[in-house]
């Protein structure tokens, strides 16, 4: 049905770590409508295995990238640049707090997690896209797509200065999409439901929200990765060009309910 919708249309991907990765489900539906893609890994670690997925959607960049490092995002860019000859969307699916503040009280938060997590998990938006502006003005505009919880617009049991994190990456999205509406560049953020990746596990307790979400969503069960990778084709694809400073709840329903 979308096959091809993206045709001709290049994406930046930041985020895949491994095949369960949000950004590799997204990764999988863009380049099923055809778009060509390039992707960032952060560290030797993950290298061979964020190549050997990025291979088998035949992309031709694969670039290490630490967000933190605003030489790492110049030198991308350049790169995307020089591969793609502009870019028509970014795909933001990275975020960091140090494991012992996802647990207890976020009262305890030290000043230096703080600043880690919000740098890693909200400024890293802004930075990038930034460095994507003149690339997708290129291409007479462009499609930026952000992930972000629940956790940023209510307080969630153990996801502490995450959810912080997730509120100044929100109202990120309302400010970017002011900036470069009128380049008809968009920037839009899909809420997401538990999915049982790394970062997810890493949050004390993140078995009981999955359950919680098959009892009580309004769906009675939790969403597939896959559902996350259509909807950011979505908003990636022409069908979106209407929609910017959006935040589309992929959850089965649970952020509508109040108890
Ligand atoms: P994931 O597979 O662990 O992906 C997180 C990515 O962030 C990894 O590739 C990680 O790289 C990267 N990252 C962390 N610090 C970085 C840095 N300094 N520079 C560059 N990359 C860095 O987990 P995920 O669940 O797919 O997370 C993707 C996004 O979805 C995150 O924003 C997350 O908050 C959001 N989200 C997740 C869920 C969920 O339930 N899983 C729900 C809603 C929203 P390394 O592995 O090398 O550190």
């Amino acid at each position: 049905m979308t096959a091809g919708i993206l045709a001709g249309k290049t994406a930046l991907i930041f985020g895949v770590a491994n095949r369960r990765s949000i950004a590799w489900g997204i990764a999988q539906a863009l380049a099923g409508a055809g778009a060509t893609l390039g992707f960032t890994y952060q560290g030797e670690r993950i290298e061979a295995g964020v190549r050997e997925l990025a291979q088998t959607v035949s992309s031709p960049l694969v670039t290490p990238c630490d967000v933190t490092s605003d030489a790492d995002l110049d030198r991308v860019f350049a790169e995307a640049d020089k591969e793609f000859d502009g870019l028509d969307i970014l795909i933001h699916a990275v975020a960091f707090a140090p494991r012992e503040e996802l647990e207890g009280r976020f009262v305890d938060t030290k000043r230096a997690s703080f600043a880690l997590a919000l740098d890693i998990s909200a400024y890293s938006l802004t930075a990038m896209v930034k460095r994507a502006e003149p690339l997708m003005e290129k291409r007479g505009g462009g499609s930026v797509v952000t992930l972000t919880y629940l956790g940023g617009e209510r307080a969630v049991p153990n996801y502490n200065v995450m959810g912080v994190a997730k509120a100044a990456l929100d109202a990120s999205v309302r400010y970017l999409a002011m900036d470069l509406g009128q380049k008809a560049i968009r920037v839009n953020a899909i809420s997401a439901g538990p999915v049982r990746t790394v970062s997810g596990r890493s949050i004390s307790g993140f078995t009981v929200m999955e359950e919680h979400y098959e009892k009580r969503s309004p769906m009675r069960r939790n969403i597939d990765v896959s559902e996350v990778g259509q909807t950011a084709l979505f908003l990636a694809s022409p069908m979106a060009t209407g929609i910017t400073g959006e935040i589309i709840h992929v959850d089965a329903g649970y952020h509508a309910i109040g108890f």
